[in-house]
């Protein structure tokens, strides 16, 4: 189930890519752990990483839509095995290709073919790219923005401010967003960060990746650097951020693989009281319900990209997946490595382990590119037509061929998510009615409906965000589970580890029904049916144990190179 660089083989994919992705492998490792870590407490910036990818032409070959290069694709299913990969070796070396694929994303949406070529002949020789949205004083507010593009005589002059923003030292071009002084329309250009009006202040936090603050002085622009005005820029922001996030799951998953390697062999070697620490009751809960959340975050991670492949006009269900790969799993990545840590304890302070740094990365990804509460926000304008108005679709296959997803640069305005329809939630659950768990969160799940239809959030409550966002975690658990399963069906999932996965659901959605009882807002209708939620899942010790021995034969599989 887990990543395992000594058997690393992506076989679903094609030969080029697999080499690809095994060379990366190989690269880490022949590096090592030393070095590996070294590098991060040294904060080197990654010279010789990036000149491996140059050499390779590894972002290139995955970050080059058809259209542009008919030699090349962007295929968001490897796009997803190669984010894990780096996550699993450091966010740092993930971070870099990461705000480059985000860099990207306005070039290959616009209409600008001279920007689009010079994108496509820079990551040829190698560059990175950089995203530049944010700002110091505006956070997640976009609108804001105090980049002021003005007009001149021979073209136009920009001005302002940018903040956090990744590869801002080194990146061929800079993709960044503000306002046009004249119309105070939105605007997408690209700069050069070599360029002499391009002022790099400082990397604002104290790591291996350089995430910058920049300032742009009178900084010259010609059409050939305008991407986008208008509504489409401030879509293509909108965007962007949709392909980008979704490889926050991936990145996280691969941080709880390593994580999970160091963890279980340190647990199950180390003696107290004269046996091995892994004979606590407790330790092995916290064990097997790690492996049951990492399980999952990876089945609805790998559901999803089939979804995010097959979308186009007629079908935009990815914008519900998305934001919740990118606030639900990697918000369960944080919980995986919280039991992790709880049971190695001191361990996961050492500094030559690659554990102590998981600790910390794995807290980044919930909070970038949107914070969990404003994917929450967004994930609830799909919740009545989901529940009240589903619609027939053709099945979504395994979407695993080596074809190009050009649709991601062509996804429209992002208006009119209300509207959009799913396919049935249910079928699925019924057809697993067999395991014990699925069976009751299926039941928890209706009780969703039953909510909405006879004790609906008020007037004060539908304004009342906090109240709102709760209802949003229970709403984002059925979908979790929809797609956990359509993969786990897909991939013939072992039915023990499955129902494991449920079973951490049922607890999951009862802590989110008493939190919402507790909300000062909530009605005696809404306490009363909160109460009702509170599941005690199937206790089956035989099922356990043999989830438990998938866990214990990973202890000693998998040791980076000293
Ligand atoms: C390491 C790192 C790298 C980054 N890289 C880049 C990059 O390369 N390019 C780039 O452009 N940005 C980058 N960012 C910025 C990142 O995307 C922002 O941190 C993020 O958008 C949130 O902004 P903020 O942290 O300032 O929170 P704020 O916007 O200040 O939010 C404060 C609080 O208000 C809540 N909130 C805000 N708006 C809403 C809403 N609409 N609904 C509900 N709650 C809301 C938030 O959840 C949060 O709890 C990076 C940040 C970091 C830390």
């Amino acid at each position: 189930m887990l990543l395992d660089p000594n058997h690393y083989d992506p076989a679903h994919l094609d030969d080029e890519t697999r080499r690809l992705l095994r060379a990366t492998v190989d690269w880490f490792e022949a590096r090592g752990k030393r070095q590996l870590i070294a590098d991060a407490q040294d904060k080197v910036w990654y010279t010789e990483f990036l000149d491996f990818v140059k050499r390779e032409k590894l972002f290139a070959t995955f970050c080059t839509p058809a259209s542009v290069d008919g030699t090349k694709r962007w295929d968001a299913a490897r796009n997803a095995a190669f984010s894990e990969v780096l996550g699993f070796y450091g966010l740092q070396y993930w971070y870099a290709w990461q705000v480059t694929v985000l860099g990207l994303g306005p070039i290959w949406m616009s209409d600008n073919s001279e920007a689009k070529q010079k994108a496509a002949a820079l990551l040829d020789s190698g560059a990175v790219f950089a995203f530049g949205l944010s700002e110091k004083e505006h956070g997640a507010d976009v609108y804001s923005t105090d980049m002021i593009v003005t007009k001149t005589e021979t073209g136009y002059t920009a001005t302002g401010g940018k903040y956090y923003i990744g590869n801002g030292n080194v990146a061929g071009m800079v993709s960044v967003f503000g306002k046009l002084a004249d119309s105070d329309e939105y605007v997408f250009f690209a700069v050069d960060s070599q360029h002499e009006n391009f002022e790099l202040v400082k990397n604002v936090v104290d790591s291996q990746m350089f995430v910058s603050e920049f300032r742009l002085d009178a900084y010259p622009l010609t059409d050939a650097d305008i991407l986008h005005r208008g509504p489409d820029a401030f879509s293509a922001a909108l965007n962007t951020v949709n392909v980008g996030k979704f490889n926050l799951c991936t990145a996280s998953i691969g941080i709880c693989e390593h994580s999970f390697y160091e963890a279980i062999t340190h647990a199950h070697n180390r003696i107290l009281y004269g046996n091995p620490v892994t004979n606590f009751p407790h330790v092995r809960q916290n064990f097997v319900d790690a492996y049951a959340r990492l399980t999952a975050m990876k089945l609805f991670a790998d559901r999803s990209v089939d979804y995010f492949r097959s979308a186009g006009e007629n079908d935009r269900r990815y914008l519900l997946f998305n934001p919740i790969t990118k606030m639900k799993v990697t918000s369960e990545g944080e919980n995986v490595i919280d039991l992790l840590w709880d049971v190695i304890a001191a361990k996961g302070f050492e500094k030559d382990t690659y554990f102590t740094r998981a600790t910390a990365d794995i807290r980044a990804l919930p909070k970038l590119e949107g914070t969990v509460h404003v994917n929450l926000a967004l994930v609830l304008k799909f919740m009545p037509n989901y529940f009240f108005n589903p619609k027939a679709y053709d099945e979504v296959p395994t979407r695993h061929d080596a074809t190009d997803d050009d649709f991601f640069w062509h996804q429209g305005p992002a208006r009119g998510l209300g509207k959009i329809q799913f396919h049935d939630w249910e079928p699925i659950y019924t057809e697993h009615a067999h395991l014990p768990n699925v069976a009751l969160f299926h039941e928890q799940a209706k009780a969703v409906k039953t909510l909405l239809t006879t004790a609906a959030p008020d007037e004060a409550q539908q304004k009342d965000l906090d109240f709102l966002l709760n209802l949003g975690h229970l709403f984002t658990l059925v979908v979790y589970g929809q797609l956990v399963l359509e993969q786990a069906k897909i991939t013939n999932t072992d039915q023990h580890v499955l129902d494991q996965i449920f079973d951490v659901l049922v607890r999951d959605f009862a802590g989110y029904a008493t939190a919402l009882h507790g909300k000062a807002s909530s009605t005696e209708a809404q306490q009363q049916w909160a109460v009702g939620q509170i599941r005690k899942p199937h206790v089956d010790q035989a099922r356990f144990d043999a989830v438990w021995q998938q866990v214990e034969a990973l202890s000693g599989r998998y040791e980076m190179r000293p």
